[in-house]
């Protein structure tokens, strides 16, 4: 059931992959988000060949990590409290989530003690919401200024989260608004950083986000099934 969904997903992919414009030609990174699904189901996913899975809380993946006996990576797609750094540090290979200053320092702090340079993304509130994590597109530049300077952390791209609209297709603007700003990054000459991940689309919006250039997508409701909560 799962590794079918699996690859229905990856045929989504390739064929989202196919209608891209023609200067969009990055491979895309398939994530499984396994939050609130088990180990199991997680095994059998990675048995199906997912190799990346992204999980939304510190504490709930840490007692995964402990557990699942497969070699996969890691990635932390939800918000990460500054309290949490130390723990997220030890777990995820990618922290998609960085939105302040704050949390920025205190990864480099925890991740200097493990002798480890986190990398993390950006992650950016293209809409306005008020309920959602992110900075703004007016502090995204001071925010990449500052973690390029820090020493234990570095920045490969960009995430976003689109916002929850019945019709999809109203995500699309946003999509590409975030691929030009994502564009605009990676031009920059910076010490540390190096700009390669736009991470969006979720179960609903990833064959419209990869259409529009992102290169990572989260996708876990289209693989597992829907979350019970
Ligand atoms: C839960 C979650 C996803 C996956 O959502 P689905 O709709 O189940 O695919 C992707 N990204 C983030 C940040 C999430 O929290």
């Amino acid at each position: 059931m799962i590794a079918e969904k699996l690859q229905d997903v990856e045929k989504n992919i390739e064929a989202a992959k196919a209608r891209r414009r023609a200067d969009l030609t990055d491979d895309v990174t398939l994530i499984a988000v396994t939050k609130n699904h088990d180990v199991a189901a997680m095994r059998e996913a990675i048995d199906a060949g997912a190799t990346q899975v992204g999980e939304n809380r510190v504490q709930e993946a840490q007692g995964k990590y402990e557990t699942l006996d497969r070699k996969v990576t890691w990635h932390l797609i939800g918000h990460l409290q500054t309290n949490k750094a130390k723990h997220a540090v030890k777990m995820f290979d990618l922290i998609h989530s960085v939105d302040s200053e704050h949390l920025a320092r205190a990864i480099d702090k925890e991740a200097a003690k493990l002798g480890k340079v986190q990398d993390i993304l950006v992650q950016v509130n293209l809409a306005h919401e008020e309920q959602k994590s992110g900075v703004e597109e007016a502090a995204l530049r001071p925010l990449l200024d500052i973690c390029d300077a820090l020493p234990n952390v570095r920045v490969l791209g960009l995430m976003f989260i689109a916002p929850d609209y019945e019709d999809r297709e109203q995500c699309r603007p946003l999509f590409r608004r975030m691929h030009e700003i994502f564009l605009a990054a990676k031009d920059i000459p910076w010490k540390t950083s190096n700009i390669k991940y736009l991470s969006m689309g979720m179960s609903h919006d990833y064959e419209i986000a990869i259409e529009e250039g992102a290169n990572i997508v989260r996708v876990g409701t289209a693989i597992f099934g829907p979350r019970q909560y």
